[in-house]
């Protein structure tokens, strides 16, 4: 498989006037293209950081991060980042909100208007393009925030916790929905959750990070091979024997972190 992003030996710490937080310490992996990673991991371990450090927002201590060869700080266009809010502005419609982005690059063209009407209809929002955000559940925003991604055809996803806001109920649903377009547009992707049956139900590999400072102290690569290929959608995941076999040995790697800190 392709590679197309490599991080290497990041680390990286805060350092506020009360001292300093190290977060990451010496975090190195790859990452395919088409690929869809899971990274879960004890709240306040460096997740987000983590993110932001791919995302080139925040530029790590030590170590280098590179798409394609080419450090991220020096080509952020090509990152797509979706946070737990959906951040869609209230003042434009959905439509105007999907062309928020190629509006700001410059890059708004027929073309793009046309893929926007297309990903909207696809993703079942064609009646909603009119419509304001308040007017949609929070499924659909989240639908309509994905859109708003995808239109700039990030080369990588990068995903912070985007169902937390949701209900259980939703949150299955939308995880599901929002897994089958990642796959279904074959987009590599980096999910970062606390929500380890999420993170089974949606990923190809799971990398658990320790307390922090955080290391990788675990990596597993998920086979499904009870499901065809056609049949390996994140609900039927949740169902197949194997899924219960990887909750045990994340839940256990996890726990072995929590016990230690009492
Ligand atoms: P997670 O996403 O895993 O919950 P974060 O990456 O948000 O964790 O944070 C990791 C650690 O770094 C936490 O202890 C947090 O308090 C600290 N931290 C995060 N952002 C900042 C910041 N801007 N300044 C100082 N400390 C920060
Ligand atoms: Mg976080």
């Amino acid at each position: 498989m392709e590679k197309i992003l490599e991080l290497k030996h990041i680390s990286h710490a805060y350092h506020t006037p009360k001292g300093e937080t190290p977060a990451l310490q010496d975090i190195s992996f790859s990452v395919g293209k088409g690929e869809f990673i899971a990274i879960v991991g004890p709240s306040g371990c460096g997740k987000s950081t983590l993110l932001s450090l791919i995302a080139g927002l925040l530029k790590p201590e030590s170590g280098e991060i590179m798409l394609h060869g080419m450090p991220v700080i020096d080509c952020t266009e090509k990152i797509g980042y979706m946070l737990q809010r959906d951040e869609l502005l209230e003042w434009r419609s959905i439509f105007r909100n999907v062309l928020l982005g190629p509006e700001i690059r410059g890059t708004l063209s027929a073309d793009t208007k046309e893929k926007a009407h297309d990903l909207l209809a696809a993703y079942g929002l064609g009646q909603f393009e009119h419509s304001r955000p308040s007017e949609l559940s929070g499924g659909m925003r989240q639908r309509a925030a994905l859109v708003r991604t995808l239109i700039l055809n990030p080369e990588i996803l990068l995903l912070d916790e985007p169902f937390s806001a949701l209900d259980y109920q939703t949150r299955l649903n939308v995880s599901d929905d929002i897994g089958q377009i990642i796959r279904k547009e074959q987009t590599t992707a980096i999910l970062v959750t606390h929500d380890l049956s999420e993170a089974i139900s949606l990923a190809d590999r799971i990398l658990v990070l320790s307390r922090r400072p955080a290391v990788i102290k675990y990596e597993l690569k998920l086979e499904f091979s009870s499901l065809g290929t056609s049949d390996d959608t994140p609900l039927n995941r949740r169902n197949a024997a194997e899924f219960k076999t990887y909750f045990n040995l994340i839940w256990k790697e996890l726990n072995q972190d929590e016990r230690s800190s009492y």
